[in-house]
């Protein structure tokens, strides 16, 4: 049984510093959960709390079927891997990843089965008398990714671990925790990243927490789910310009009319927009934002039904496809992703449509009208 429970906690640096709001959350057996949020939402803490590293917090953190909270960190059957690789400088590779087993009095020759056997997995047997400053960054990660495999937890929990690798090397490591997932389906896995690409392609399932300007929800969870339900089914205007990049455009709106096919809105710009979602508790006139990521606004050759017309403003040209930005979002400047050169200019105007179902509305308060 690995799964982990937390319920109800809270956590705050000083008596006035929240930084982790009533988080309540499972992570289910073999689950690979990724912890993301801008930086300083909290999520290094809540991993550091579930490590046994962040003591004083309300709440309570459950692995398996026993409660943790005054286990000691070396008991809670977790290992950790950290950002900086936290190896000891002065030991070769092999001691580095024997340290925690001797400590635990394991058995000499059980040491080198299990140290021999997570170097095979992570392909570093010809490192295995180097020291650490005679290792590349990526083979440093491997090392430290290495010491808590010998462990066999029942957690694997990493903060950060590819934040210092180049960007080659990143994707390299990155499918390299895929196939650790993979290897050790058992173990549930926690990760932390403020990178969405490496969330979206690592997670069973990702918690985004809170940051930003509203500082009553700082450090709550603002969605927990598949990596597709969050990009496709945002519940609010945080997790909508999260996730996706360019992120999602928004354009203030006033609401119209409910219709059978669903909410009419009216742009600044004059155009009116038919949403398939209920905005049957709305008021006439009221405030709400339109929501469209940059690729699924489409070129069309005229203005007509559910159509947007702006200026361009610039373009900037990737080959397989083009950024054309647009006058008129809130409040940046709107982009449509289009394949090839996008066609336009600066300076042109041009029609843009989205599918009814790659729209998102939002009222007042941010929250996601549902579709
Ligand atoms: P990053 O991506 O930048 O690492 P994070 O989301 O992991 O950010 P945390 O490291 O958990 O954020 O920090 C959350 C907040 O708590 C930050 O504002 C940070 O400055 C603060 N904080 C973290 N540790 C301490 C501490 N020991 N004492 C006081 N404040 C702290």
């Amino acid at each position: 049984m690995t799964k982990i429970t937390l319920s109800g906690v809270n956590k705050s640096f000083g008596a006035n510093f929240p930084v982790i709001r009533g988080v309540d959350l499972t992570i289910d057996d073999g689950e690979f959960c990724v912890f993301l949020g801008p930086s300083g939402c909290g999520k290094s803490t809540l991993l550091r709390m579930v490590a046994g590293l962040e003591t004083a917090y309300t709440g309570q953190i459950q692995i398996g079927d026993r409660v943790v909270d005054k286990v000691e960190p070396a008991d809670r059957e977790v290992a950790m891997v950290f950002q900086n690789y936290a190896l000891y400088p002065h030991m070769t590779v092999y001691d580095n990843m024997a340290f925690g087993l001797r400590q635990a009095k394991t058995a000499k020759d059980e040491i080198e089965r299990r140290v021999k056997e997570a170097a095979r997995i992570l392909q570093i047997e010809p490192l295995l008398d180097r020291m650490p400053k005679a290792l590349s960054g990526g083979q440093r990660q491997r090392v430290a990714i290495g010491r808590a495999i010998v462990r066999q937890p029942k957690v694997f929990l990493f903060d950060e671990p590819l934040s210092n690798l180049d960007a080659a090397l990143r994707v390299h490591m990155r499918s390299e925790i895929a196939t650790l997932h993979r290897n050790f389906p058992a173990a549930s896995m926690i990760y932390v990243t403020h990178d969405q690409t490496e969330a979206m392609a690592l997670a069973d399932k990702i918690v985004l927490l809170h940051a930003g300007k509203d500082m009553l929800k700082h450090g709550s969870i603002a969605q927990v789910g598949k990596p597709l339900d969050l990009y496709h089914r945002p519940r609010n205007l945080f997790v909508a310009g999260f996730l996706g990049s360019p992120t999602m455009n928004f354009l203030e709106a006033s609401f119209v009319a409910q219709e059978p096919a669903g909410a009419r809105v009216v742009l600044k710009g004059g155009e009116e927009i038919v949403v398939p979602v209920d905005g049957s508790a709305l008021a006439s006139g009221a405030p709400v934002t339109l929501g469209v990521r940059p690729e699924h606004l489409a070129p069309v050759a005229a203005p007509g039904a559910q159509t947007l017309t702006r200026k361009v403003s610039a373009v900037e040209h990737f080959g397989e496809y083009s950024f054309v930005y647009l006058d008129g979002g809130t409040p940046a400047p709107l982009i449509a992703k289009v394949p090839g050169d996008g066609g336009v200019k600066a300076g042109d105007s041009a029609t843009y449509q989205a599918p009814a179902d790659c729209c998102h509305l939002f009222d007042a308060d941010g929250l996601a009208l549902n579709h």
